[in-house]
């Protein structure tokens, strides 16, 4: 058994980058405009989009701070300017990139020491493609079950209310710096809204010079169809079902549907790095 998982971790672990990476990257170049990044965002539903030759990159998350801290009051002229401002003034400039040729080990340890969510992938100094956290989620299906989700799950959720506005919501999740808001009513878990139904509402917006719609109920646009994990569940599951739904994050609630937890792509690459990289696997299965 102990050898067999240590062979497996092994096997994994000098996979090449190159393999999960999403070629055709979303990208747009340095003279674009904010509106510009948004549409290539939403075709794409990567997450990012690179700027020139990797020159920067752009996360959900960098618009959507954007929004929430510029446009106050949020009213149509100041998503005009918004929509004008230049990639330039909001990407991060110079992103750390990995080679195409290196290995899984590598993109991780990057990944989760420098807390990155993706990592242009180059080739002879030029980008060839990008990796995100859920591209990797795949490995879980080679590797043995070992890890639990309640070593990842969060279990102090920051919550919205049916009530609360998109911009509202806009604002919780930016300040707290994470991408999903689990919606309550009184107790009862009743949606959740994401930062991509964010980025998606937003677009609208921008496009349409619309300054009604984030002042609509989080309600009207949260996605109701929930699913669902348990503390005891493998990882590996939690991974399977984030892969074939196409979601990124699973709640655990309690007898009265009670938000007890959340697990995210991101608590997955972590258990990822852990099972693949940290001793854990070998001291657990010696056990
Ligand atoms: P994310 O950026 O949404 O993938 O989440 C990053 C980290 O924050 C992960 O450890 C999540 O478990 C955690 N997290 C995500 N959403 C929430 C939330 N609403 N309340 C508390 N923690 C969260």
């Amino acid at each position: 058994m102990y050898k067999e998982v240590v062979s497996e971790v092994n096997e994994v672990r000098y996979v090449q980058v190159s393999t999960y990476m999403i070629k055709d990257p979303p990208i747009v170049n340095e003279d674009s405009r904010l509106i510009d990044a948004l549409k290539v965002l939403n075709e794409k539903g990567v997450g990012r989009v690179i700027v020139g030759d990797s020159k920067g990159i752009i996360s959900t998350r960098d618009i959507l701070s954007v929004l929430s801290s510029r446009c106050r009051p949020c009213v149509q002229a100041s998503l005009a300017e918004l929509s004008e401002i230049p990639v330039s003034e909001i990407m991060t400039p110079l992103p750390v990139t990995v080679d195409a040729e290196a290995d899984i080990q590598e993109a991780l340890a990057l990944m989760v020491s420098r807390n990155f969510g993706s990592l242009p992938v180059v080739r002879n100094n030029k980008t060839v493609g990008i990796v995100v956290e859920r591209n990797f989620l795949i490995e879980f299906m080679n590797l043995s079950k070992v890890l639990r989700v309640s070593q990842f799950m969060t279990r102090k959720v920051s919550t919205g209310n049916e009530e609360m506005s998109l911009y509202e919501a806009l604002h919780v999740m930016t300040r707290r710096g994470f991408r999903r808001l689990p919606i309550v009513k009184g107790q009862r878990l009743i949606g959740i809204i994401t930062a991509y139904d964010l980025l998606k509402i937003v677009t609208r917006a921008l496009i349409k010079l619309d300054d009604q719609i984030l002042r609509f109920p989080v309600e009207k646009y949260m996605t109701k169809e929930l699913k669902y994990v348990e503390p005891e569940d493998f990882v590996n599951d939690a991974a399977t079902i984030m892969l074939t739904e196409h979601i990124g994050s699973l709640l655990h609630v309690g007898e009265n549907h009670e938000i007890l937890g959340i697990l995210t792509e991101r608590d997955l690459l972590l258990a990822l790095y852990h099972q693949l990289i940290e001793s854990g696997v070998q001291q657990k299965t010696l056990h």
